[in-house]
């Protein structure tokens, strides 16, 4: 194994190269196929469903009526296996059915079924790896027990799920070594339901899910105060899955903002920089709005990497409200507060980093950190990228205070690199890069004595 030292002059000289990130020209031109118009459409099917509330009806009577939460269900299904069709079958469409017993918000023995699709990887052993993009496909209004009222759900979260559909249509038409999982939820507004019973069967069946993007709210409500140049991408700094131990070495390391989903949210902050998608990701350094929830919580329980993407600024009044007007106030989630260029962009930067995460090579495996002696070089060690993918790898590294990677060094194929650079004063992660550019995720070394 090749020992590579830098000399502190490199460290900083190199800084640009991580904003130049090479935008992949296939990748770039599927963004383009994404069709505000057809969000548009799928949104407003959606609505005319009336309400999609997980506790509203689904009996066959009332999806033949396209009514309720199982003609939703029904529809989005055909919808992925349209997109299907039109790749010769490249999508399995799958279910994910389940009774929910009584609870709070769940009056009675319920169905829920979350509804994805998924476009397998072109290598074997790539194929194991999965990013996963989601929205929910349920509504609610004012009362969250209501089974019949109408429940527009346009921007909550028929944004969301329209995101998903559109990235399903447009990237099916490419492949990819890793494996895009297209998904949408019920129960969301019963309390996670559905993503919590999709993450725990993620997490039993040992599946190798590398990132989920969440998308709750991304209409871009039209509110005079809006900013529809950027999107907030929310991510938990402290993981929620941490063990005692874990939270003792966050804790004396300073590793509390490195968290798997902040690696995401800065891998998306990255591709916002390579790839115009015509909105910007803005960072939230925070798991979720004050109040609220998301099902992107769900995945992080079970210790998956997973951000939330929402627009800039909510009107709460267009959301689980009942469709009325009172004091000259419009409530309601309705289609017309719904920007659809604006989802149309947020589609466009969530293909970008679904498509090159499929399209880079796994992350490096068994990242150390040398610690055994008191010294002012910092040695890293790691193992291959899994998968036989990786050209090279480089060392990433960032001030303690810093919010975004700063610095990169290429170590070419070496697999250990001394840096002259004191770890006691940075932040260090390594990634593997494939021969077109694509990076993986980076991942941050455990200290090893
Ligand atoms: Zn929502």
């Amino acid at each position: 194994m090749l020992a590579l030292v830098l000399t502190g002059a490199a460290q900083r000289e190199n800084a640009a190269e991580i904003e130049k990130a090479p935008a992949d020209r296939r990748i770039a031109a599927a963004l383009q196929q994404i069709s505000a118009k057809n969000i548009q459409a799928n949104i407003e099917k959606l609505v005319s469903f009336r309400t999609r509330s997980t506790v509203s009806a689904q009996d066959p009577a009332s999806i033949a009526a396209g009514h309720g939460i199982g003609a939703a269900r029904e529809w989005i299904k055909a919808e992925f296996e349209r997109y299907s069709k039109e790749c010769s079958g490249c999508l399995e469409v799958k279910i994910d059915t389940f009774t929910e017993q009584p609870a709070d918000r769940i009056p009675k023995a319920t169905e829920i079924t979350n509804v994805y699709a998924v476009l397998k990887g072109t290598d074997t052993e790539n194929a194991k790896r999965i990013v996963l993009v989601t929205g929910h496909y349920d509504s609610r209004n004012s009362d969250i027990l209501d089974v019949n009222g109408d429940a527009p759900g346009a921007n909550d979260d028929g944004s969301g799920t329209a995101v998903s559909l559109e990235c399903a249509r447009v990237l099916s038409k490419l492949k990819f070594p890793a494996t895009i999982i297209f998904l949408t939820v019920a129960g969301e507004e019963q309390g996670l339901n559905g993503s919590l019973h999709f993450a725990k069967m993620a997490k039993e069946q040992g599946w190798n899910l590398e990132a989920v993007l969440n998308n709750d709210i991304v209409g871009g409500d039209k509110s005079p105060e809006q900013d529809h140049s950027v999107v907030r991408v929310f991510s938990e700094g402290l993981p929620s899955a941490a063990t005692e131990q874990d939270i003792r070495r966050i804790r004396s390391l300073g590793g509390e903002n490195d968290s798997g989903s902040r690696q995401l949210a800065r891998y998306v902050a990255q591709v916002g920089r390579t790839y115009d998608a015509g909105v910007k990701p803005v960072m939230i350094f925070r798991l979720d709005r004050y109040l609220r929830g998301g099902d992107h919580y769900a995945f992080n329980q079970q210790g998956f990497s997973a951000a939330r993407f929402t627009e800039f600024r909510e009107d709460f009044h267009h959301q689980h409200q009942n469709v009325r007007t009172e004091n000259g106030i419009e409530y309601g989630d309705l289609p017309k507060f719904v920007d659809y260029d604006y989802v149309a962009r947020v589609a466009r930067l969530n293909a970008a980093a679904l498509a090159e995460l499929a399209s880079a090579p796994a992350p490096p495996a068994n990242v150390h950190l040398l610690t055994k002696d008191l010294e002012n070089d910092s040695t890293l060690t790691w193992e291959a990228s899994p998968g036989g993918r990786a050209r090279e790898y480089e060392v990433l590294w960032r001030d303690t205070t810093s919010p975004e990677w700063e610095y990169v060094q290429k170590v070419g194929g070496a697999m250990r690199a001394t840096l002259k650079l004191s770890k006691d004063n940075v932040i260090f992660a390594v990634r593997a890069v494939d021969a077109d550019g694509h990076r993986s995720l980076p991942v941050v070394p455990l200290p090893q004595r």
